[in-house]
């Protein structure tokens, strides 16, 4: 059963929209608190959200471009706002698909299951700069081709493209690999990032691991490769 996020603080709209979309056989989500929404609803881990753009306190722009950044999940944008710049703001930022309130609801339902079905097989892909990783099988796909890494390496990279922009405390990585950050064995947490980093230069990535003094790593785009 896929399962939709609804992001409207409209309590009747939202609960009209959850009827709607339960009759329509998905599992609902209604948001109604807008503090830390964005790491709630990826929390929530849905297959579509349901976003509308004037809500109280946050800006419904700024959300959408956030959860493109940091996640794939398809977003379909259903607000009152009818101006053209508005919805070709949305739809720079990442918006999937953008409708107009009044919507018929036939309209808002194939809307919803055209946009699922373009995304259907991508739930599992984060992206790189350049390539794709599939973060259940730890395939990459790169330069037109694919390659599975090894387990650790794959767990690793997948921490880093989850954490985009940021810089990746040595425990989150420790707990991604051994599933514990207890113990924190640097020299086992060295030899996997150097694996990595091996396998990303040969692959001729434009990234690259960097450390961070004290704090941990970060995924960097590299001004020069191995290569080419
Ligand atoms: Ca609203």
């Amino acid at each position: 059963m896929k399962h939709i996020a609804i992001v409207e603080d409209e309590v009747l709209m939202r609960e009209e929209l959850s009827d709607l979309l339960r009759k329509a056989g998905y599992r609902v989500d209604g948001i109604s608190e807008f503090q830390d929404v964005t790491s709630r609803l990826l929390a929530l881990s849905p297959d579509l959200i349901l976003l509308d753009l004037n809500l109280p306190g946050i800006n419904g722009f700024q959300l959408c471009r956030e959860l493109k950044q940091k996640s794939s999940v398809p977003v379909l944008v259903l607000t009152s706002r009818d101006e053209l710049h508005d919805e070709l703001h949305a739809l720079q930022l990442g918006a999937d698909e953008y409708l107009t309130k009044p919507c018929r609801k036939e309209r808002l339902l194939s809307r919803i299951a055209n946009v699922l079905k373009r995304f259907e097989g991508r739930a599992n892909l984060l992206e790189g700069n350049g390539y794709l990783l599939d973060r259940k099988t730890y395939t990459l796909y790169i330069h037109n081709s694919s390659v599975i890494l090894p387990k650790n390496q794959g767990k690793l990279l997948e921490v880093f493209l989850t954490h985009k922009n940021e810089i990746v405390p040595k425990e989150t990585l420790c707990h991604a690999v051994w599933g514990t950050a207890e113990f924190i064995d640097e020299n086992a947490l060295q030899v996997n990032l150097t694996r990595l980093k091996k396998t990303m230069s040969e692959l001729n990535m434009n990234q690259q691991i960097v450390p961070v003094r004290g704090s941990g790593y970060k995924l960097v785009i590299s001004l020069f490769t191995e290569r080419g």
